[in-house]
Order: C-alpha cells, then sequence, then structure tokens
C-alpha cells in the first residue's frame, strides 16, 4: 500500500506554499525509500510554483536538493542499505540509452530526464513530487551516496547549485593555468567561487555591488570586480579563460564578453531565458570567443562532486528555515536576502502547520 506522507505544495501560480498530504509508491525492485532530512530551496522552485517558466502541474511538491537517510530498498538494490546518507538532486531518471546518457549525462537524455518534480515517472506515470516533504521513493540509479566527511544540511544545495557550478569548470577543466570569473554571488555564485579556488584557478567576482569584497575572499575570490565602474571593468580587459555566469535574469553579456581573452569562454548557467540585449557577434569573432550553456550535471559527477567536497572540506553556507517559513523563504530570496542557500529542517513537518 503507497504511504500517505505531509508536504508543503503550490495549489495554484498565485497561492502560497501550504501543507499538503500525499502519497510515494511502494518500492519497486530498484528503489530506496528515503527518508527526507533537509531540502535545500533554489530559485527553479520559486520559479515553477508560481509558473513563472510555464509547464507548471498543480498541486506542485518543489524541492531537489535532497539529502536523507535511507529507509528501505528494494528487492534488486545492492549499493544501499537502510540507515545510509544519501542524496537526491533534479533528476530522478531518464533514458539509459540513448547518446547522453550512455555518456553519463542524464541531464541532457534525449527522452528528457524524469525531473525531482513537476514530472512524470516513466513508468507508472504519476506525477513527481520533489522534497518539500517528509519522504520519496528514487531509482537507486539516481541516488548519490553522501560522504561521512560532509555536514549532511550544508550538503544539501551541492545537488543543484553546486553541481551546476561543477559541472562546466570540469567540462572545460579548469585548472591552476586559467584566470575565472564569476558572475552573480548568490547560491550558485558562492559555489563557483569556492569550486574555482580549490580547483587552482586565479578566481574573481564581478559584482554589481560595492562591499562584497571581504564576503568573496571569504568564499575563495582572489579579486573583486566592480562591473558598473568602468574603470575596473577596463582594467580586465581580455583577462579571463573563462566567465562563469549565474545571474538568473536578463543582463547585458557584451561588457563581459570583452573581458575574455583570446579562445575565452562565457558560460551561462542561471539565465533560462533569451538573452538581452542581443550579443553583437564581433564580441565572438574578435578573440574567438565562445558562449556556452551548462544544465546541472550527470549523476557520475554529482558522485564525484559530492566526494571532492568532502576531501576538500567544502560544502554551502546555508540558512536553516522550517517548512513553515517557506513563503518567507521565497520573498526574501527574491530580494537576494540569504547567505546563500535556504535549507529546510524538514523535521519542521511534524509540528502544526
Ligand atoms: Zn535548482
Ligand atoms: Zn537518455
Amino acid at each position: 500500500m503507497p504511504v500517505s506522507i505531509r508536504g508543503y505544495a503550490a495549489q495554484s501560480a498565485t497561492s502560497p506554499m501550504a501543507p499538503f498530504q500525499f502519497e510515494r509508491r511502494d518500492p519497486r525492485a530498484d528503489d530506496v525509500v528515503i527518508d527526507i532530512l533537509y531540502c535545500g530551496v533554489c530559485h527553479s522552485d520559486l520559479h515553477q510554483a508560481r509558473n513563472e517558466w510555464g509547464g507548471t502541474h498543480y498541486p506542485l511538491v518543489p524541492g531537489h536538493e535532497i539529502i536523507g537517510r535511507v529507509a528501505a530498498i528494494g528487492a534488486k538494490v545492492t549499493g544501499f542499505k537502510p540507515g545510509d546518507m544519501v542524496g537526491v538532486g533534479c533528476m530522478v531518471d531518464s533514458c539509459r540509452h540513448c547518446d547522453a546518457c550512455a555518456q553519463g549525462l542524464e541531464q541532457y537524455c534525449k527522452e528528457f530526464p524524469t525531473f525531482t518534480y513537476n514530472s512524470t515517472d516513466r513508468h507508472d506515470k504519476q506525477r513527481t513530487y520533489g522534497g518539500y516533504s517528509e519522504r520519496i521513493v528514487v531509482s537507486d540509479k539516481f541516488v548519490l551516496r553522501v560522504p561521512s566527511g560532509l555536514d549532511a544540511k550544508s550538503a544539501a544545495p551541492l545537488l543543484c547549485a553546486g553541481i551546476t557550478t561543477w559541472s562546466p569548470l570540469r567540462h572545460w577543466k579548469i585548472g591552476k593555468d586559467h584566470k575565472v570569473a564569476v558572475v552573480g554571488l548568490g547560491g550558485l555564485g558562492h559555489m563557483g567561487l569556492k569550486f574555482a579556488k580549490a580547483m587552482g584557478a586565479d578566481v574573481t567576482l564581478f559584482t554589481r555591488s560595492p562591499g562584497k569584497e571581504e564576503e568573496a575572499r571569504r568564499l575563495g575570490a582572489d579579486h573583486v570586480v566592480l562591473s558598473t565602474d568602468p574603470k575596473q571593468m577596463e582594467a580586465v580587459a581580455s583577462h579571463f579563460d573563462f566567465i562563469l555566469d549565474t545571474v538568473p535574469h536578463p543582463h547585458d553579456l557584451g561588457p563581459y564578453l570583452a573581458t575574455l581573452k583570446l579562445n575565452g569562454v562565457h558560460v551561462l548557467v542561471g539565465l533560462v531565458e533569451p538573452i538581452e540585449p542581443t550579443v553583437h557577434s564581433g564580441a565572438l569573432i574578435f578573440g574567438r570567443r565562445s558562449m556556452a550553456g551548462s544544465l546541472i550535471g550527470g549523476i557520475a559527477e554529482t558522485q564525484e562532486m559530492l566526494d571532492f567536497c568532502a576531501q576538500h572540506g567544502i560544502s554551502a553556507d546555508v540558512e536553516m528555515i522550517d517548512m513553515q517559513d517557506i513563503n518567507e523563504a521565497y520573498a526574501r530570496m527574491l530580494k537576494s536576502d540569504v547567505r546563500y542557500r535556504f535549507v529546510i529542517d524538514l523535521a519542521s513537518l511534524k509540528n502544526a502547520a
């Protein structure tokens, strides 16, 4: 019998997040049943709760930065056992046979991955519900091991904010010979600084607001450039090998492209909208510069990132909240008033709503 569990859901694009009771499936042979301890709060949770990308099905239970303990396993699961600390990120399944899946890049599955929420399960056609809930049931191939050296609370944001910044840095083989700039200092940006620094790069933060120098340096930046100051921008013309752009709303890329050296790459990880204002192709042609995008990361590289974080003592900077505080947290997120990720303590679901 499917188990009825507690969670929080949006019932429409305009209604606040509120308590919601629903069922999780009985474990299939390859499933891991996870009691959720913590879940990070991602900007895409808010975008989708408010149907800002279109295509939201209600009720919507967001949450794809999930940390929990294995409660039970299906008959054919050998890699996990009850009590293990595990994670679930943005995906819970994919076709498993296309070119992308065969390369361990399930996020680019040609048949689209099954996302952790607001997707349809490939097998039983039931809607997927995310981590703003006390339990989740996920195929073992999409469950991550949380190394013992990682703090469970601050590991949660690694499952989306972490892997979203890790994957492009690894794909473009960032290391000690590279000058890397990060645009934006939010959930993604603060992880980008930490990873780029740990990979040995010379790291710069681009910011629009002064006064972030000390904080940026604490997070791994060697330099801070005020992007609103033309003199400072001129000083870094043709300077960077790689720009990790985490800004989630349209912004002028032209001034940043001018700071890329020959063969430099500007990677978008935060923006899922038309680029406005348009980019002059001369900014790319003169200097053989590239613009690219990158989406989260595959399961194998997510595990690699978690292991790296445990080895290097890296985790997200988090602010813990109760489930009941989620609407206030969304309001604060819109004002960028969070350092740097809210994480829900799901034990609070047991309290009265
Ligand atoms: Zn996310
Ligand atoms: Zn596939």
